[in-house]
């Protein structure tokens, strides 16, 4: 079944926990509660309990203040607190405190847009409104939400804030809800506002519909790729009931990994009864405040593109690649400005060896930059002893794994003892070419064995002593038994 991209009408809620706030936020509790017993970061405020009073936490207005700067979103001046309520095991109150855009009230911002590319054409995604929200408990399941036994509440969570970005229905494809979720990603992560790298910081809704059809709303997707594969899912399930002649259901439904599944008909927004919470004072947030964060506001990944492109000449292609992790790009500004005699060439070579040696070796053993000890000057060091003749390039390739573990190249050249080529591939490499160099040892070696010695010492001296002369002669006698040479 084939999407022809305009009748496919995808809108996404996605909510964002500001996960770099110390608290929750409408008490002090903490919100880093990832790794701490069930039920012990909570009071009487996040466990809902009759007489206790909310508290605004003031950080939590200034993060929603950054995002919507970043997103280029229009702040409200002053807003109410609504009461959404629904019955739920998660939701204590009985009401979740959110924000609501009617009946008087306002979003946190309205607007604002975030632009992706796809197939190297730009489009840009128009958001709704972005508003605070605090989260529900944590439901535990054992084993499948369907078939558990029994469900457990952990209340640590309640009260932690959430921001939810809404989108206007404009995306029209998987391929374009997961770009567009790679950049709020990335707008997040510069903004800092968030660790998305957490398990649970981020949790999508995505609606979607076939156009002039009902649309169905799938809850509570946790990961890209899983938003990706249930919007796919989803279409085909839509096209297919209504080739099918039956009309599709406005309900939520739930993504199991596999298959959409009904939850429930759709709650319509009536069934909230959003009221302003009472127990509140309306947020006023003056222009002064704005600006004084507009001004400490850091770089934004786009703008982040087009200076390291000016500033170090690098490609669109190198600085787009560079940005996607602000902490690679940090430790890449970090190096190429270590050494003032950088210059085109080296901010290229470092670029090349951090984004294809480093960063996949970090993919490989599934780590971030900074849970290893490698420090930019590392690469710095390896430039400069490539650049000597010390070492190389095929050589250094094989040394990163020390690397990241602290080891300079240049210490590892010192340290003579240390076996270091111990890559049978490589010493193999090298021992071929000595084969073909050398016809005169070769026949040697025919009438007496001993002159292995010789071809030894030559994969030695080609490696400036580095490759391991037990593997060196085990493969060496490998390749002249192959060869017929020696028995
Ligand atoms: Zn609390
Ligand atoms: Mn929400």
């Amino acid at each position: 079944m084939s999407d022809t991209p305009q009748d496919v009408i995808i809108g996404l809620e996605v909510h964002i926990q500001l996960a770099n706030l110390k608290t929750k936020l409408f008490c002090s509790c903490s919100s880093d509660y990832r790794s701490a017993e069930p039920n012990t970061h909570v009071c009487p405020i996040c466990l809902g309990l009759p007489g206790s009073l909310p508290v605004i936490n003031k950080k939590s207005i200034e993060f929603a203040t950054r995002l919507a700067l970043a997103l280029n979103c229009k702040i409200n001046p002053k807003f109410w607190f609504f009461r959404k309520n629904y019955f739920y095991v998660d939701l204590p109150k009985g009401y979740q405190i959110s924000q609501y855009n009617k009946a008087g009230g306002k979003a946190f911002a309205d607007g604002g847009k975030v632009t992706i590319k796809i197939n190297s054409s730009k489009k840009e995604i128009l958001l709704n409104r972005i508003h605070l929200e605090e989260d529900p408990a944590r439901l535990v399941h054992k084993g499948s939400i369907r078939t558990s036994p029994y469900t457990l509440v952990d209340y640590n969570r309640s009260g932690i804030t959430l921001i939810e970005t809404v989108t206007e229905p404009v995306l029209s494809s998987p391929a374009e809800a997961r770009e567009f979720l790679n950049q709020l990603k990335l707008i997040v992560q510069y903004t800092g506002i968030s660790d998305l790298s957490l398990e649970g910081t981020l949790r999508v809704d995505a609606n979607i519909s076939i156009k002039g059809h009902p649309r169905a709303e799938v809850k509570n997707i946790t990961s890209f790729k899983e938003v990706e594969s249930a919007l796919i899912y989803e279409i085909t399930r839509q096209k297919h009931e209504i080739k099918k002649g039956k009309e599709i259901m406005q309900e939520t439904r739930h993504w199991d990994g596999r298959v959409t599944i009904p939850l429930r008909t759709k709650e319509f927004e009536k069934d909230y009864r959003y009221f302003p919470e009472q127990d509140l004072v309306p947020i006023v947030i003056k222009k002064e405040f704005i600006d004084e964060i507009k001004d400490y506001l850091p770089e934004m990944p786009n703008e982040r593109v087009l200076r390291l492109q000016k500033q170090y000449m690098l490609s669109e292609f190198d600085a787009e690649n560079l940005i996607l992790d602000k902490y690679i790009a940090d430790f890449y500004e970090n190096g190429v400005n270590k050494d003032p005699t950088f210059g085109p060439d080296e901010y290229k070579l470092y670029c090349n060896w951090l984004m294809n040696n480093i960063v996949g070796w970090l993919n490989e053993n599934n780590k971030k930059i900074d849970e290893t000890k490698l420090k930019p000057s590392h690469i710095i060091d390896l430039i400069s002893n490539i650049k000597k003749g010390n070492i190389t390039t095929k050589i250094a390739k094989t040394l990163i794994g020390d690397m990241m573990k602290g080891n300079s190249i240049s210490k590892m050249i010192k340290d003579k003892g240390k076996k270091r080529i111990s890559e049978e591939t490589i010493i193999e490499e090298y021992s071929r070419e000595v084969i073909d160099e050398n016809p005169r040892i070769i026949e040697d070696c025919r009438k007496n064995p001993k002159a292995i010695e010789a071809l030894i010492g030559r994969v030695m001296g080609k490696t400036k002593g580095q490759a391991d002369p037990k593997i060196t002669r085990k493969i060496m006698i490998i390749l002249l038994r192959n060869m017929r040479i020696i028995d």
